[in-house]
């Protein structure tokens, strides 16, 4: 019995070590498999054709690939430079080498992408037919209280959250760190208890349109490496 505890405290400290190197530095291995998985993913649900535009907004470049059998492609081009004009107005500059796909097509979900088969950094985000309605109810993009702003708007600001936080994070991105539940998860949304990515996405989201949250929710999401927030915009929810 005895011999078999100290047998087990070994594997723990061995696993443990492990997964801390692990932290370190991602294996080539693991980069590539997620690359691979996530192109391949893109690829398969977001299938085209696009026609492919410039946009511009103040100084920052981006580019949305938009799909004219999308009955909602007009609305969601409004509600994506909406995004981005509440960003950059914010003072939030969002990811270099940004594109926007906007289709109708049944696979494709409201997701981003952050690096490809190559680990080089990518920043795809789709918008596929629950941008506008449907998909959660219980995300802040669907919350009732902000209707001025359209649930597509809302979700842009979120996966541009995931981009830039995958940015600051680095390896820890991937590396199962974020897996499970924001301790504050309950004081943002129902979609933010999903994990901690989800948690960090709506907390940027949620300050961005203006939200208030308690001063932990704040920590919490500065030491899980969210996007650096203008001080300005960090309003405190007193309870
Ligand atoms: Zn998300």
């Amino acid at each position: 019995m005895l011999r078999y505890h100290y047998f087990s405290l070994a594997l723990l400290a061995l696993s443990l070590s492990l997964s801390q190197s692990a932290k370190a530095e991602l294996s080539e291995h693991l980069k590539e498999q997620i690359g691979l998985n996530d192109m391949e993913s893109f690829h398969r649900t977001t299938p085209g054709p696009f026609v492919e535009k410039d946009v511009s907004y103040e100084d920052y470049n981006y580019k949305l690939f938009e799909d004219n059998a999308d009955p909602n492609l007009e609305k969601k081009v409004k509600a994506v430079k909406k995004a981005i004009r509440m960003l950059i107005d914010k003072h939030i500059m969002p990811p270099d080498g940004l594109q926007i796909y906007l289709t109708n097509n049944y696979e494709t979900q409201n997701r981003a992408f952050e690096r490809d088969e190559h680990w080089n950094p990518v920043a795809l985000i789709t918008l596929g037919p629950n941008a506008l309605e449907g998909g959660r109810l219980d995300a802040l993009s669907s919350t009732k209280s902000h209707f001025f702003l359209s649930k597509a708007t809302i979700t842009t600001i979120h996966e541009i959250g995931h981009i830039l936080h995958e940015r600051n994070a680095g390896d820890s991105f991937w590396d199962g760190s974020f897996k499970s539940k924001a301790q504050n998860a309950g004081s943002v949304s129902g979609y933010a208890s999903m994990n901690k990515k989800e948690f960090v996405a709506e907390v940027f989201a949620g300050v961005v349109i203006g939200m208030r949250f308690p001063r932990d929710v704040f920590t919490e999401y500065e030491a899980l490496q969210g996007p650096t927030l203008p001080p300005k915009l960090i309003r405190i929810k007193h309870e």
